[in-house]
């Protein structure tokens, strides 16, 4: 029997009554999660191939996923919101002809979820609980198309182990999240993970800061806009107080959010870093420092190194940019019927290359600074980092949120172009426009000339993933089309 929820699965586990997870003011205790989750796994046909679930935020969606874990079938999550070509997308690449769902296409057939599953609890799972495969994950598609992620049982167990380590995550915890289950940061670490670990899981509903002060918990996980929203609501913010850790990861958090944080509730954040491909790989400590803008500290069994494009090291000197490759017992098994790009995302001596641009100081930790398909700009020679110019533009009064993008030019190369959302929005145009000039003299006076933005553009609202990443490639799009 593999390591993820051995506890959980075995018989004379000692919490079978204690609640598993509640969502929407419905819970299951331990014993009955397994037993809905064994009738789900004895219901399933054989050689079913994977089984996609429309994942809601629905104890339906929790019982589905361990019923297959139980079954040894690999599950895939959909967002419940998709568009059609994304759920077009996802079901086809995946290979699905099973769905758990309301809104099943007619080419599938529909997998009932019975919540009380009682019938069969008694009887032998029937399949292969060690089967390699539990989830394919599809990646939130931030770059490009989302690709399906092969995650194992042992990888899903590795990465809830190593946060349980670095965060003193127990039994003794509540897990709480608004995060949506269709990812491995809600659905994976946060359900499965309080799963394994055997702490109640809470979902606070939709990720409004009331919502989340009226949850309690723990340990609350988010991702930096609902951490931003919280940080502009004092009175939520206060009601996490009790909290023992606050949790940041998916996207990058600003230094004004953490203090904020900080400020209102005496928490600082505990940030982490994660990708599907490796479901998690660094964060900062429960019983460690706490740097704002740092990402902190490989996970026990994990370690990093930072490379040039040319595969040489660059120096841990807490300022020298390189592109971060990992290894750890967490990462993925390939990209699903894309060996190739399987291939290309590991080094030939066995590094995973994340695509993300990192720096790293003497001590470890690490600053997530973009990622280099996006973040990396090139213009007249100089090679700037996105994220630098936007803490700079965030730093100035008035304003909200940042997003830098590189746009071809003919003259540099790539032209830096800024995105910003005001923190009052609604100002005239003509102060706008001194607003824009002042931010370009700033970034000029506090970085440098060359890091300046040529261009700054007032916007509402940064188009975004449903875990709030900024998809800078459509922001290029529209800075690129849009004379
Ligand atoms: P796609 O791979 O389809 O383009 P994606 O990379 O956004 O989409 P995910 O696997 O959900 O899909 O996200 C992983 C990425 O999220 C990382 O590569 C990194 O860029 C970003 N990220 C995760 N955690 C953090 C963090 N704490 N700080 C900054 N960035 C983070
Ligand atoms: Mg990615």
């Amino acid at each position: 029997m593999t390591r993820l929820f051995a506890d959980l699965f075995n018989p004379s586990q000692t919490d079978p009554d204690r609640t598993a997870v509640t969502i929407d003011g419905r819970s299951l205790t331990r014993a009955e999660l397994v037993a809905a989750a064994r009738g789900f796994a004895l219901s399933l046909p054989e050689s079913s191939g994977p089984i996609a679930i429309q994942a809601d935020r629905s104890l339906r969606t929790v019982v589905a996923a361990v019923g297959c874990i139980a079954a040894g079938v690999p599950f895939v999550p959909i967002a419940p919101d998709a568009g059609a070509a994304e759920r077009e997308h996802v079901l086809t690449d995946s290979g699905a002809a099973y769905m758990v769902g309301d809104v099943v296409p007619p080419t599938m057939t529909t997998l009932p979820v019975d919540l009380a599953g009682t019938t069969h609890s008694a009887d032998p799972l029937p399949r292969t609980p060690d089967a390699e495969t539990a989830a394919i994950l599809y990646t939130s598609g931030t770059t490009g198309v989302p690709k399906g992620v092969l995650i194992s049982r042992s990888a899903i167990a590795s990465g809830v182990e190593a946060l349980a380590d670095a965060w003193q995550w127990t039994a003794a915890d509540t897990v709480a999240h608004g995060l949506p289950l269709f990812h491995a940061h809600g659905l994976v670490l946060g359900v499965l993970g309080s799963l394994h670990i055997g702490s109640p899981f809470v979902h606070t509903g939709s990720p409004t800061p009331a919502n989340y002060a009226s949850v309690s918990a723990t340990m609350f996980f988010g991702v930096p806009t609902i951490w931003n929203r919280i940080a502009n609501d004092p009175e939520a913010a206060r009601a996490l107080r009790d909290a023992r850790l606050l949790i940041s990861g998916s996207a990058p958090l600003s230094v004004q959010t953490f203090e904020r944080i900080r400020t209102l509730t005496g928490h600082a954040l505990v940030e982490r870093y994660g990708m599907t491909e490796m479901l998690i790989a660094l964060s900062t400590r429960a019983d460690g420092e706490r740097r704002p803008g740092w990402v902190g500290v490989p996970l026990s069994g994990y370690t990093t190194r930072l490379r040039t494009e040319a595969g040489e090291a660059v120096p841990a000197d807490g300022k020298s940019v390189g592109r971060l490759e990992v290894r750890g017992p967490s990462l993925f098994s390939g990209y699903l019927g894309q060996p190739s790009a399987t291939d290309d995302s590991w080094t030939e001596d066995g590094w995973f290359i994340t695509g993300d641009l990192a720096v790293v100081d003497e001590r470890g930790f690490h600053r997530i600074v973009g990622r280099e398909s996006v973040d990396l700009i090139k213009s007249g020679g100089y090679r700037i980092g996105a994220g630098e110019v936007e803490e700079c533009l965030r730093n100035v009064t008035g304003v909200g949120e940042a997003a830098v993008v590189g746009v071809p030019d003919e003259d540099l190369g790539q032209r830096i172009v800024a995105f910003v959302i005001l923190e009052n929005p609604g100002g005239d145009a003509a102060s706008t426009g001194d607003l824009g000039d002042q931010l370009i003299a700033h970034v000029a006076d506090e970085l440098s000339w060359h890091k300046r933005p040529r261009e700054i553009r007032f916007v509402e609202e940064f188009p975004r993933t449903p875990l709030g990443k900024v998809q800078k490639k459509l922001l290029l799009e529209e800075a690129t089309s849009m004379p």
